[in-house]
């Protein structure tokens, strides 16, 4: 061979290649092409000298692109001459401590465990059973991450020391757990306990066994999963499920029901072949799902779809072949809004007290992270709850936004860092209001500058000033500004789709405080990231009691029901009427006539309440959103018909209510009404749209916000402007609810700052 025949590069690889078996794929691609050189982690990514025939080379960088882990994400690569020139093979080098550099890398989301995994606790004997099994293709990731670089010493596994057997399967390149992080075994690896009043066990069969022999005697266990504790019990048992939600007090909210495999989710629910593949994917999210209404009654509390989810740690599948069950009640070990559990001490004292065992480990969970939510519709996934499995994934901006933290919304609550071009958006937090949320969501913010070193120089916030996120923005000292909560929403698809250009934006869900002081939530209006110019929305109503008119539908019934009949309505034959005392009716009538405590608002949300609340489907919710949930869970599916509105400026109600009031008296099926009420957003939308577009000769339209959650809604909505030529596009991998604020935010900061409209103080 000639010596100058050889190519020598240098290779650099962006994107999310730590902590997903890279190196070791690297490595293998290496010896298959005969290159030799190196590779190494580095806080900027993955670093590659390689030098081969280029023949070689080519076929190298090739398979580099093409055959990377399934749970790698490449965003870049670099390819630079080397005039380094390697002989005698390829290693792995290891990582380099941080080098003050400030780009970085990402960190890998935590992965379900592998079919290769599974197979070796049958046979391995060094890990039969043994319920840490990992490679560098699953395992915990975000979830024991510390710091970066990804190493075992970085990471809550670095108390247990590897064993002689684990670390030369660690150090051998051509095994699957070559630098694999938190590879373990029964000699060294982190084991279960169970712990219940009378027993006290650290051997992992008599684990496996109580545990089974608990939920099959109908009792309730903690078990402590991958980002925080669940509470489980036997879902074909009503009488515990019915217990579970004694204790959780939590009365309507569906469980989410882990399934031992997909064919009795098959079993349990209606699934098409993509809500198939994604309940099966590495990532195993809750999907939401059709119920064949063959669990308890009390397992979904009258909604009609489960959340359903497969197995996702050895645990679990070791766990469901001690059961005859075959489904389980998988709901998170939190006590009401509090954050979900992770620590055993606390586990101990709070889920200690309501549950009858405890399944703990000791491994540290350092990142919490609750499981993710989503939903098929119009065959594309739907994130709803982003965390498990996606967190810290970043997003892809436009623009710079580095040095940039967005503090979101209040109610689910995410934060997001800019880093780079990169929106990292954080797992889902919660309810900001509880005091335990709060400190989450404080110590997460420290934790990301930390572990993706970014020190923010500007904070944007919501435009209410009374949400928390924004007084922890106002409180920071450093710039800050404000950015409209439904712009924002409009904004999170945009990011996520890489729009940068006026669109119209319909932006729908349940509060949002407005430029003029109202409460908004049913804007349609003309975009880009940096303005909007609000075009109009639906017309003001009272929300008598504020806040509290979210937590009782029925108080936006007779808001509209006085607002369209004036007294009249009290005596109309309207049977959720009956629910509500006398005094109480004329004290709230008395607060809408001397606007006492009763803030106007456009919110959508507010207006499936009320509806929600007048076919007395809901007059006080026990959950979020159980009123708008309740309506859509009804809604007659091939009913086409609509109601009356009239577009004045604003868009005006009055005839529907004298429709529905006039359905009711006739004795309409409220699952008619439901979808005839349907129908007409959906018609708002689409007409409003083209009018929109009429006048501007826009044609991208971006729908977002909580209310287009709404399955029914989305699906119809989506189609019809579809159908009219649109450019449609909704939320995908980001959160239409309040869980994608955060990163509307971020990219609305980040394009103000590209047009030099912010500057730092
Ligand atoms: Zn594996
Ligand atoms: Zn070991
Ligand atoms: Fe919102």
């Amino acid at each position: 061979m000639k010596k100058d025949s050889l190519e020598h590069v240098t290779i650099r690889i962006n994107g999310l290649v730590q902590g997903v078996g890279f190196r070791p794929f690297v490595y293998r691609a290496a010896q298959k092409n005969n290159i030799s050189g190196w590779v190494k982690n580095r806080s900027e990514g993955i670093f590659i000298e390689a030098s081969g025939e280029m023949m070689n080379i080519d076929n190298f960088i090739s398979d580099l692109k093409s055959k990377a882990p399934v749970a790698a994400q490449i965003e870049n690569v670099l390819i630079l001459p080397s005039i380094q020139a390697h002989k005698n093979g390829f290693q792995i080098i290891l990582s380099d401590e941080y080098s003050g550099e400030k780009e970085i890398t990402q960190i890998g989301p935590d992965i379900a465990v592998c079919a290769n995994c599974l197979e070796d606790i049958r046979k391995q004997p060094h890990r039969l059973n043994y319920p840490f099994t990992n490679c560098t293709n699953c395992g915990p990731r975000f979830s024991i991450i510390r710091d970066l670089p990804y190493d075992r010493n970085k990471t809550t596994m670095d108390v247990f020391e590897m064993c002689p057997t684990c670390a030369s399967e660690y150090e051998n390149p051509t095994n699957r757990r070559f630098h694999a992080q938190p590879v373990a075994c029964l000699n060294c690896g982190p084991n279960y306990m169970f712990i219940s009043e009378n027993v006290k066990t650290e051997n992992f069969e008599e684990v496996l066994e109580l545990t089974a022999r608990y939920l099959t005697e109908g009792k309730i266990v903690a078990i402590k999963g991958i980002g925080g504790f669940f509470i489980a019990c036997d879902a074909l048992q009503e009488y515990s499920v019915q217990h579970l939600r004694k204790i959780k007090i939590r009365e309507g909210k569906p469980f989410a029901i882990m399934f031992r495999d997909v064919e009795t989710v098959t079993q349990y629910c209606a699934a098409n072949q993509k809500e198939i593949d994604t309940l099966d994917s590495w990532r195993r999210p809750i999907v939401i799902l059709r119920s064949k209404n063959l669990l308890p009654e009390g397992v979904s509390n009258g909604i009609n779809t489960i959340g359903a989810l497969l197995p996702y740690m050895p645990f679990h599948y070791l766990l469901f072949e001690k059961l005859k069950t075959a489904a389980i009640v998988f709901t998170s070990g939190n006590l009401k809004d509090e954050p979900i559990i992770i620590e055993n001490n606390d586990a101990k004292e709070k889920l200690g007290l309501i549950c009858d065992a405890l399944v703990i480990y000791n491994r540290i969970i350092y990142n919490r992270s609750d499981d993710s939510v989503l939903q098929v519709v119009n065959n594309k996934p739907r994130i709803m709850r982003r965390s498990r499995g996606w967190a810290p994934n970043p997003v892809n901006l436009k623009f710079n936004s580095d040095g940039i933290l967005a503090t979101g919304a209040e109610l689910k609550n995410t934060f997001c860092l800019g880093k780079g071009n990169q929106g990292i958006l954080s797992q889902h937090i919660g309810d900001l209001k509880d005091f335990e949320t709060f400190s989450f969501y404080e110590k997460s913010i420290v934790q990301f500058q930390k572990m993706f070193r970014v020190k923010p120089e500007i904070i944007v916030h919501d435009l209410h000033p009374d949400y928390l996120s924004t007084k922890y923005a106002l409180s920071s000292g450093l710039s800050t500004f404000s950015v409209q909560h439904h712009h924002a929403h409009i904004a999170s698809c945009m990011a996520e789709f890489g729009i940068d250009e006026q669109v119209i934006g319909v932006s729908f869900d349940g509060a949002g405080l407005g430029d003029d002081g109202n409460i908004w939530g049913s804007e349609f209006m003309v975009c880009d990231l940096d303005r909007y110019q609000l075009v109009t929305h639906f017309e003001y109503i009272p929300m008598p009691g504020g806040d509290l008119a979210a937590k009782e539908p029925w108080r936006m019934a007779v808001s509209w029901l006085y607002k369209v009949f004036g007294r009249d309505f009290l005596h109309f034959d309207l049977p959720f009427l009956e629910k509500i005392q006398d005094e109480k009716m004329e004290w709230l009538l008395n607060a809408i006539n001397g606007n006492i405590n009763c803030p106007l608002t456009s919110s959508c949300g507010r207006l499936f309440d009320a509806v929600s609340a007048l076919l007395n489907l809901c007059t006080h919710s026990t959950f979020e959103a159980e009123a708008p949930m309740r309506l859509e869970n009804i809604a007659a599916k091939n009913e086409n018909r609509k109601y009356t509105y009239k577009q004045a400026g604003v868009i005006v109600f009055s005839e529907m209510f004298t429709e529905i009031v006039r359905d009711l008296q006739q004795k309409t099926g409220p699952e008619t009404i439901s979808a005839k009420f349907h129908n007409t957003i959906s018609s708002i939308i689409t007409e409003g749209v083209k009018k929109i577009s009429k006048n501007t000769g826009l044609n991208k339209v971006v729908l977002s916000g909580g209310t287009f959650q709404n399955r029914y809604l989305l699906e119809r909505t989506e189609n019809n402007l579809l159908e009219s030529g649109f450019n449609v596009f909704s939320n995908c991998s980001v959160p239409c609810n309040d869980g994608g604020i955060s990163l509307g935010q971020l990219a609305i900061a980040a394009k103000r700052r590209n047009l030099n409209k912010i500057s730092i103080n």
